[in-house]
Order: structure tokens, then C-alpha cells, then sequence
């Protein structure tokens, strides 16, 4: 992602997508003739996780969101000369999976969630609250940092 477009609900930026281009027929093209435009979703914070496995469906608003993306998209590549027929669509993918153990308010300073033995922490993207619709790498590490020191402090 050398840069990126910041849109209301979304994010646009350039991204050679390798699982599209491996398992997602319409990419038919050599790698070298293919532009690709990634748009980064904040998705609603609708599904489940159990022994099942992930229970995890697009809704109507992630879908128009999607769709607005699609078109600004399409704009961008027709600016480059690209004709609307050598376009075709990405795969949809969560990315950023997160919010398995989200943080409440009242967690915000403990880190601890109640739901755990007391000496237990989650320190990754589950506690993320709600999706970010950004690249989450570096919260994610300032939160683990953070809750490492916490658990020193507690050893001490
Ligand atoms: C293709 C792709 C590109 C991305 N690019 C970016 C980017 O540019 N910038 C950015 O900020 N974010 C990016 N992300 C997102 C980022 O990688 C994740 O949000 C982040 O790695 C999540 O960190 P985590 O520690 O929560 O989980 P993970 O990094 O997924 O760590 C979970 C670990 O648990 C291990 N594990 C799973 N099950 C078990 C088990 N039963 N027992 C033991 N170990 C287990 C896994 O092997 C893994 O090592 C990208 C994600 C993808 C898929």
C-alpha cells in the first residue's frame, strides 16, 4: 500500500491481490498486465465464531459501500485509459479478521477481560472494538506492548 485514498467508508489504495490472482477465475491476465485497486472496508460488526467455524456474511450497507468503492474504482482506471470491458472484481476478503474478545470501556485500562481467568490476557486483533477499516498492524502491536508490561508489572 504505497498510498492510499481516504473515502468516508472506505479506503482505496494500490494491491497486487495474490489470492485473486491464484484462485479467482476472471483474473485470467499475466501478473504484468494486471492494475489492481484495493478498497478496505469497515465492515459491520455482524457474525459469530464457535466450534462451528465463522459465521461471517457481507450486509446491505457493507454491500453499497462496496459498490461505491467499485464505481470510484472504475473511474480511477478509465482516467488511466483502461476500457470498462478489461475490468473485472477482486475477491472479497476479510483481511483484518478481529473483535473475537472486543475491549469495553470499563477494559480500557486493565486490558483484562472478565470473561478471562485473572491471569489470562488476549493481546491481538480479537480485542480490537470495532473494525477499523485501516491496517491494524501497529495498534495491534502498541496494545500488546502495552499489555506485556502489564503482566510485568504484575510478576514483579
Ligand atoms: C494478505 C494480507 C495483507 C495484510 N497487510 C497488512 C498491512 O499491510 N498492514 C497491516 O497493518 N495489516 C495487514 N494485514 C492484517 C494483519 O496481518 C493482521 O491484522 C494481523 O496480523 C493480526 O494479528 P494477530 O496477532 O491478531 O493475528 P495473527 O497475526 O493472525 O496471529 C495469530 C497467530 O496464531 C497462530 N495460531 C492460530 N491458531 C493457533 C492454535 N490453535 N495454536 C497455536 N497457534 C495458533 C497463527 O499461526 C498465527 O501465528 C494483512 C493481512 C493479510 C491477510
Amino acid at each position: 500500500m504505497p498510498f492510499v485514498s481516504v473515502q468516508e467508508h472506505i479506503i482505496l489504495s494500490p494491491y497486487f491481490d495474490h489470492l485473486s490472482f491464484f484462485f479467482n477465475e476472471d483474473w485470467r491476465l499475466h501478473a504484468s498486465d494486471i492494475v489492481s485497486i484495493m478498497i478496505k472496508l469497515a465492515d459491520d460488526g455482524l457474525g459469530s465464531i464457535s466450534s462451528q467455524g465463522v459465521d461471517k456474511t457481507l450486509t446491505d450497507q457493507d454491500r453499497r459501500r462496496l459498490d461505491e468503492g467499485v464505481v470510484i474504482c472504475k473511474e480511477i482506471l478509465r482516467r488511466f485509459g483502461a476500457c470498462d470491458e478489461d475490468m473485472f472484481l477482486g475477491t472479497v476478503i476479510a483481511g483484518h479478521p478481529g473483535g473475537m474478545l472486543p475491549l469495553t470501556e470499563k477494559e480500557a485500562s486493565s486490558f483484562h477481560s472478565d470473561r478471562l481467568p485473572e491471569n489470562l490476557y488476549v493481546a491481538d486483533a480479537s480485542l480490537l472494538p470495532k473494525s477499523l477499516g485501516n491496517p491494524p498492524i501497529l495498534t495491534i502491536i502498541a496494545m500488546a506492548k502495552r499489555i506485556s508490561k502489564l503482566c510485568c508489572e504484575q510478576v514483579i
